[in-house]
């Protein structure tokens, strides 16, 4: 089959590859109908995760159709239409039984498709513990609407939900990335009062109006100004930083009322600083990431019910055999792209 596959620092290819097998009885193998390409991706491309291993097949962001599951797989069958879940989990452990899936202390709990065991930019992927992994597609769901819900979907409902978000509340959102949007979309679902988007990027802000008028946008030079004149208690009552940028974590906790909670969803490239002097008195809750993914079975019903639709941040669609134009396309931010499809073929 073919697959893309992380060759050194700076080289992916697509190759050919035998298809996989079943190694566990709490596998399962996918046919993968659609994928996509994460930022995450790109990190590994440029060497910023040093826990992916060179050889793999990279992706982790998939829906499919389950081939064929293990002796021990009980919630899938072969034939059934399913998402992924970006990680992987045991579900017995004791961060696991707690809903901290990011921390199962599996040898692959956490981040490990497309990273550390061959992930879903091919035509199958073997799925471990197919149980946590999988979630059936509702009918009436395309792939299309499921296809984000196993990584930045579950990452911006994860958020939402550990940020206690109020009705009463002035929510700012820093970044209008993919997963920036996926969190602001989320956020909606707990009706805030008032939803403040932050975005440096033109296109972005511009996507962020067009679709989600309710929405207040401001840049990052005038953040501060503008929560302080859009809100009730000299400042945002949560903040979700999704940037990660140079300055955007200060301009979180600066943003943030006393009292606050700042959510750090955002991966940063190099190390922060917590000023406690600045901050004395503020008394703030900081939550800091990663996504624990386990709640796709929920997202999927909000989907069904017309109330979460990801669809409008596929801007660009590309067969399996033109993926490396994908990358050149999604990498270098042409052509106004968000998110891209990948289509088998
Ligand atoms: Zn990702
Ligand atoms: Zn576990």
């Amino acid at each position: 089959m073919k697959a893309l596959t992380y060759i050194r620092h700076g080289e992916f290819a697509l190759m050919d590859k035998p298809k996989p097998a079943l190694q566990s009885p709490r596998d399962a193998i996918v046919r993968v109908t659609l994928g996509s390409i994460c930022t995450s991706d790109l990190h590994i491309k440029h060497g910023s995760v040093p826990r992916a291993v060179p050889g793999i097949t990279v992706g982790h962001e998939m829906v499919g159709v389950v081939e064929a599951v293990g002796s021990e797989v009980k919630t899938v069958r072969p034939g059934d239409r399913v998402t992924v879940n970006v990680e992987t989990f045991c579900g017995e452990c004791f961060f696991c039984q707690n809903g901290w899936v990011n921390n199962c202390t599996d040898a692959n709990g956490g981040w490990a498709l497309g990273c550390r065991i061959d992930g879903g930019q091919a035509e199958f992927v073997r799925v471990p513990y197919a149980d946590q992994g999988l979630a059936k597609i509702p009918d009436g769901v395309s792939d299309e609407q499921a296809l984000f819900v196993g990584d930045i979907l579950a990452t911006g409902f994860w958020a939402a939900r550990i940020s206690q978000i109020r009705e009463q509340d002035t929510v700012l959102i820093i970044g209008a990335g993919p997963t920036g949007i996926c969190t602001l979309l989320c956020a909606m679902l707990k009706n805030p009062k008032r939803l403040i988007v932050c975005e440096q990027d033109p296109a972005r802000a511009a996507f962020v109006k067009q679709h989600y008028p309710q929405v207040l946008v401001c840049g990052p030079e005038e953040c501060e100004a503008f929560v302080l004149a859009n809100s009730d208690h000299g400042g945002a009552d949560v903040v979700l930083e999704v940037a990660g940028a140079q300055n955007t974590f200060t301009l979180a906790w600066r943003c943030a009322r006393p009292n606050a909670v700042v959510t750090v969803v955002a991966l940063y490239d190099e190390a922060q600083t917590l000023p406690l002097p600045e901050m004395y008195g503020k008394n703030l809750t900081f939550k800091t990431g990663g996504v624990d993914g386990c709640d796709c079975a929920e997202i999927l019903r909000l989907i069904q019910q017309g109330k979460l639709d990801t669809t409008p941040l596929i801007t660009h669609r590309y067969a399996l055999s033109e993926i490396e134009q994908a990358y050149r396309v999604f990498e270098n931010r042409l052509d106004g792209v968000i998110k891209v499809a990948i289509t088998a073929g």
